[in-house]
């Protein structure tokens, strides 16, 4: 498939679209877009970005796209960890940032519409200011946008319970990879007419559509909440502790796991002290409810278990400033890690939860094989966990060829489980040549098929899930 390049009549065609402030094309900005947090070396330029305000201007963007046959790479605030909002083929980043407004909260429906550039963590106060609640809970809330955590479909820390920004997306406005403009799903509780496009939207990591607005579902808010650390002396005993509760309590929102590597890590990184940090691994739970003295009865039972257990202590924190400290702790270790280290690869594994504690075990010994230092923490509760291996003081090509000798072992060990190469993260540039050791051939001839279909020259997010066809 061949691309053409950005010319200076198309410059002009996409001033007249956007209007002249709204197309970059100095080189220090378009370095601000060749990059999300994915390793430094998929760093790609765009040829010109755009910050278009409405779907009738992306519309229109993406008409003049398919006549030139020019890529265009949506992009949100750039969080993302697999390169999907980086423009691996050159072309036009197409930037939603300017579409930030929350339009509507409809607390009779219980939902709220976006635009997706809105930052999750506004969007959740605003609800949370009238009552409501939309509990998936990433950890860049603070910057990461409402638009990317629906293409990724972001998970995090609550999924334990209130699962993930799929489960809560009831209806988009999405302008298709040709340039029409189209609502899919709605503000309808149940719906059986026809595909589920809304959720073959979600996931799609901006190669299916660009999402313009959406409409999510919201819940009511737990009036208590307590979060629980739990230091272990043994790694295999923490983890192996989770199936246990998971079977017995309904009231935990959030199982987080940290191992002592990751913990030091955000320690030094932070500058702070949590408790009991000479264990091996820590346990951070969130129990969450309705009722004051049910919350603390499951922290109760928490507690019984897994000090009967071999949990050394369960330190509670019940104060907004205890639970803030143990939260930044564990949402700074991708962090912590890439400011210690020359080179990391934060990684997104995920198995069924019954094979937690056989994927650690086979983690451990991986790392041993290679000779790797593997920090290890995550979503437990979902069998999602983030091994991120870290460089030490290997060269550049040292360290890749060190770690697609471990990620090769790590994906099989994956499958062997019955799990995956992402489950939060998606595969964008970083995963791609990884995708058939866990999805059979048939099940990805069907996305290609479905992505054949919906942008049939090929130029919204080139390259992403699967590499553009006769490219490696
Ligand atoms: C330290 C750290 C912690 C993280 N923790 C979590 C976590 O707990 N859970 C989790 O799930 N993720 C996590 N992430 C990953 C990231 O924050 C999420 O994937 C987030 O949803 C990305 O949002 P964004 O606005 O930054 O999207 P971007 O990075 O800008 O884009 C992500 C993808 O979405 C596409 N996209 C963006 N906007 C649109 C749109 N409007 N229409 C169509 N496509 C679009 C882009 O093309 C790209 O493919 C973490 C990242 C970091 C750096």
């Amino acid at each position: 498939m061949r691309f053409n390049r950005v010319t200076a009549e198309v410059i002009e065609r996409l001033k007249r679209i956007v209007g002249e402030d709204y197309v970059i094309t100095s080189p220090e900005e378009l370095e601000k877009y060749s990059i999300d947090e994915i390793e430094e070396r998929y760093r790609h330029l765009p040829e010109v970005v755009v910050k278009p305000r409405t779907p009738e201007e992306i519309a229109a963007i993406m008409k003049l796209a398919n006549e030139y046959r020019i890529p265009v790479t949506p992009r949100g605030a750039g969080t993302g960890l697999s390169g999907g909002a980086v423009p691996a083929h050159g072309g036009i980043v197409l930037s939603l940032e300017r579409m930030n407004e929350i339009l509507e909260i409809d607390p009779d429906n219980m939902m709220v519409t976006v635009e997706p550039g809105v930052v999750l963590a506004d969007m959740m106060r605003a609800v949370e200011a009238r009552g409501l609640f939309y509990p998936v809970d990433v950890s860049t809330l603070e910057s990461c946008h409402v638009g990317g955590n629906v293409a990724e479909n972001a998970g995090g820390a609550r999924a334990v319970k209130y699962g993930i920004t799929g489960h809560w997306v009831y209806g988009l406005e999405m302008v298709t990879p040709t340039g029409e403009i189209v609502h899919l799903g709605g503000k309808r509780i149940k719906d059986a007419t026809g595909y589920n496009l809304v959720q073959l939207v979600v996931g799609s990591e901006g190669t299916l559509g660009i999402i313009t607005k959406i409409t999510f579902r919201l819940t009511v808010k737990p009036k208590y909440v307590l979060d629980l650390l739990i230091p272990f002396d043994s790694l295999e005993n923490a983890v192996t502790q989770v199936l246990g509760l998971l079977r017995e309590e309904s009231s935990l929102s959030a199982i987080e796991f940290m191992d002592s590597l990751s913990i030091k890590a955000a320690e030094r990184y932070l500058k702070l002290t949590l408790p009991y940090d000479d264990s091996e691994a820590h346990l951070l739970i969130q129990v969450d409810g309705m009722e004051e003295e049910g919350i603390w009865q499951a922290a109760e039972r928490v507690y019984e278990r897994l000090t009967a257990a071999g949990a050394k202590e369960v330190f509670v924190a019940d104060n907004r400033l205890t639970r803030e400290k143990l939260w930044r702790a564990r949402r700074n270790i991708a962090e912590a890690l890439k400011a210690l280290n020359n080179y990391v690869s934060v990684e997104d594994i995920v198995v069924p939860r019954s094979k937690i504690p056989e994927i650690a075990r086979r983690l451990r010994e991986l790392s041993q094989i290679h000779d790797l230092e593997v920090p290890l923490y995550g979503h437990i509760g979902d069998g999602n966990l983030h091994p991120t291996p870290v460089s030490g003081d290997r060269d550049e090509e040292t360290w890749i060829r060190d770690l697609e000798a471990f990620l090769s072992d790590m994906f099989k060990a994956v499958k062997e489980l019955g799990g995956n190469i992402t489950a939060e993260h998606g595969v964008g540039i970083k995963r791609r040549k990884y995708l058939h050791l866990c999805v059979e051939p048939a099940e990805i001839e069907l996305m290609k098929a479905i992505k054949r279909a919906w942008d049939p020259n090929g130029i919204l997010n080139p390259g992403k899930i699967f590499p553009v066809e006769g490219t490696c």
